[in-house]
């Protein structure tokens, strides 16, 4: 333990603090265990409070968004977990197109008061689960397109509190990444270029994005989207579902038997059964087929 909870409390870094949070229902999968210190902001200053704190106790800080890209460890997570999601998040359109567009904002829910205006580019991200924070991130994308393409610029908070805003141009990214994959900044918000657009149009192109979802609609239990990247010219539920290892378990866990790159919890799983079947997955396509797997989900904490 870094810290007590009353000298942490007395820190005033927001009102949503609490110690010992379990936080695998903040999570798609449903899985891991609690944080050491739970924290969900509401404003840049707090944000910037609670960076400020950490790194001058030298206090593990974990950023949270939307959860539907991490295994989280069944031991949780120490130090300070940063939870920006619905307080933080909101949106400013302008007449040009542009949209300001805090990190915590629901994808979804920019998605539909952009079509609400007219205003296309985004519609085919339609069905990604999470937050803006986490789309830059991880360069969400679908059908074709990416959270990038619209990116004009990112505005984040390094670990020593600087605030800085990067145009697209200088932020390196790419299939599911972006530079802050790495860099261990938190990104606070992002201005995005969409583009005036008929209804019809984007109708048409949601309509496609949400056809597309179809089957994943049909898994019920808790997941984590496509657990690996697709390899160079493949697809990593192609190769799982060639070698005939769709339903394998291992614990509380199975490879969906609807789609072989999805990995449902099926009541009780822990994280060390979602990695020993990813691990098992990893061995046998790459026994089969000479192909490395790499999880496109992250994980967080020790394994
Ligand atoms: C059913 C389902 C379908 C999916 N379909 C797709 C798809 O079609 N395409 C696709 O690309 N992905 C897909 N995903 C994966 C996931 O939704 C995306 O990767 C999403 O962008 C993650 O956003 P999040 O807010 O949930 O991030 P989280 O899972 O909370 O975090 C992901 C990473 O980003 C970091 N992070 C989050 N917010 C911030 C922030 N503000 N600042 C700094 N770091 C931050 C976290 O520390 C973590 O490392 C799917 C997932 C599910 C469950």
């Amino acid at each position: 333990m870094h810290q007590s909870v009353a000298h942490i409390k007395n820190e005033k870094l927001s009102e949503h603090f609490r110690a010992h949070e379990p936080l695998a229902q903040y999570t798609s999968w449903r899985i891991g265990g609690a944080a050491e210190f739970y924290v969900a902001p509401e404003s840049e200053a707090e944000i910037a409070r609670i960076v400020q704190f950490a790194q001058s106790q030298g206090m593990p800080l974990t950023v949270l968004g939307g959860g539907s890209n991490v295994l989280l460890s069944d031991q949780g997570l120490p130090g300070l977990v940063m939870h920006i999601t619905h307080r933080f998040s909101g949106f400013e359109f302008q007449p040009d197109g542009h949209v300001i567009v805090k990190a915590g904002t629901r994808l979804g829910t920019l998605i539909r008061k952009a079509m609400s205006l007219n205003l296309g580019g985004i519609e085919q991200l339609w069905g990604i689960p999470g937050t803006l924070g986490g789309a830059v991130v991880m360069n969400a994308g679908a059908c074709n397109t990416e959270t990038f393409a619209v990116v004009e610029t990112v505005t984040s908070l390094t670990p020593q509190g600087q605030r800085v805003t990067r145009s697209k141009a200088e932020i390196n990214h790419g299939y599911r990444w972006s530079d802050y994959k790495y860099n261990g900044e938190i990104v606070l918000e992002a201005t995005l270029k969409l583009a005036p657009t008929q209804a019809e149009v984007i109708a048409e192109n949601f309509q496609k994005a949400d056809l597309r979802r179809q089957p994943q609609h049909s898994i019920r239990q808790p997941n984590c989207g496509s657990v690996f990247r697709n390899p160079n010219n493949n697809f990593a539920g192609r190769l799982i579902e060639q070698m005939g290892a769709k339903g394998r378990i291992c614990g509380g866990v199975q490879v969906s038997p609807d789609h072989a790159n999805f990995i449902v919890n099926t009541g009780k799983a822990t994280a060390q059964d979602a990695c020993r079947l990813i691990q098992s997955l990893q061995a046998d396509v790459w026994q089969q087929y000479h192909v490395q797997l790499e999880p496109e989900v992250i994980f967080l904490g020790e394994f």
